[in-house]
């Protein structure tokens, strides 16, 4: 006999994959291509660091066809996401990993949102199934990526937002939220106990 509690079954993993640009932090239309011109959206650190809170690992995957235009390098790119991973650490926070697609969209590379490669290598690094797995993006192509491969897709109203919202022709099952912060509520609040 043995007195010892069986370990609790490990809680399957909470995955939340973000876009970056247009979401986390401004978008331009001539690229953001320094960590200076890196400025965080108000309220979005602190909601990835909410998230964190609410058991969710986080993870970014972003287009970069500035890297294959040659508007900056991957020093560029890597010092530009340390900005945003080391302003989420101080707020207590964390992103576990991102995925990028540094390819121009006539490579036709499988990378590329709407295409899905960076979402399969993420279930395969992370082993978790995307069914249902949230996905916040500002454009048309964030939202095809995440529902062709079962993920629940949230447009938010920054960024491209506002343009991709009026544009239509959303997946289906698309949630819109103002603002990052807002879908993270959305998603870390309980829904309201039904009363008899
Ligand atoms: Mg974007
Ligand atoms: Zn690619």
């Amino acid at each position: 006999m043995s007195s010892f509690a069986k370990p609790a079954a490990k809680p399957p993993t909470k995955l939340i994959i973000l876009d970056r640009d247009g979401v986390i932090n401004y978008d331009s239309d001539q690229f953001v291509k320094s960590p200076d011109e890196w400025k965080p959206i108000p309220g979005s650190i602190e909601a990835i660091a909410r998230l964190n809170q609410n058991g969710y690992r986080v993870v970014v995957a972003t287009n970069q066809s500035g890297i294959g235009r040659g508007l900056f390098d991957m020093a560029t790119l890597n010092a530009i996401n340390d900005k945003m991973m080391e302003l989420v650490f101080r707020q207590g926070g964390r992103i576990d990993a991102v995925f990028f697609c540094p390819c121009t969209a006539d490579q036709k590379c499988h990378c590329r949102k709407p295409d899905t490669g960076m979402f399969e290598d993420i279930a395969t690094r992370f082993h978790v199934g995307l069914n249902g797995v949230p996905t916040v993006g500002d454009s048309l192509r964030d939202l095809e990526a995440g529902a062709k491969v079962g993920c629940v897709p949230i447009l938010v109203l920054t960024g491209k937002g506002k343009k991709t919202q009026a544009k239509g022709n959303l997946p289906r099952s698309t949630k819109i939220c103002a603002d990052l912060a807002e879908a993270v509520k959305m998603l870390v609040t309980p829904p309201p106990k039904l009363t008899a």
